[in-house]
């Protein structure tokens, strides 16, 4: 099952990742696919604010592949972007998600096993401020 929403600021963006913060339950894994500025790390910003954590302190990690954001709901934030093959599978992605934390993984195109139960959510750059964010639940 999938649904497709437009976004026409970064705003809209944050606001609609923050409303879907509140429906998942602790330890869903969600998938942020899409190529580079289509709005992955905007969409993280949106979930912080929606587990109640600083949206300030979420940015592209550049050297560290897992950021944790602590809270009464934590956040784990991964981005595969430099990792190639094999990389990918020794960050122990499936440990960070048997706790309660919202694990949220930019560029998840790249893992070779998608994790038990995850949403995907991919993002596509419509030109200008518009993008297209589409939400599969899995089968
Ligand atoms: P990614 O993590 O996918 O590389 P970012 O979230 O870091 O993307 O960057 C998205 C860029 O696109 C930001 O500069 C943001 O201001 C801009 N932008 C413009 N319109 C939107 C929108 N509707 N949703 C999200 N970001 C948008
Ligand atoms: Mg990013």
């Amino acid at each position: 099952m999938a649904e497709t929403i437009t976004t026409r600021s970064e705003d809209e963006t944050v606001a609609f990742a923050r409303r879907f913060a509140l429906r998942l339950q602790p330890g869903t894994v969600v998938l942020l696919c899409g190529d580079l500025g289509a709005g992955k790390t905007t969409f993280v910003r949106g979930l912080a604010l929606g587990l109640g954590l600083d949206p300030e302190a979420v940015s592209s990690p550049t050297f560290t592949l897992i950021q944790e954001y602590r809270g009464p709901r934590s956040l784990f934030h991964v981005d595969l972007y430099r990792l190639q093959g094999a990389e990918v599978e020794d960050l122990g992605l499936e440990e960070l998600a048997a706790g309660n934390a919202i694990v949220a993984i930019e560029w998840a195109e790249k893992l070779r096993e998608i994790p038990a139960g995850a949403i995907e959510v991919r993002f596509e750059d419509r030109g200008e401020d518009v993008r297209n964010i589409t939400v599969d639940l899995g089968p």
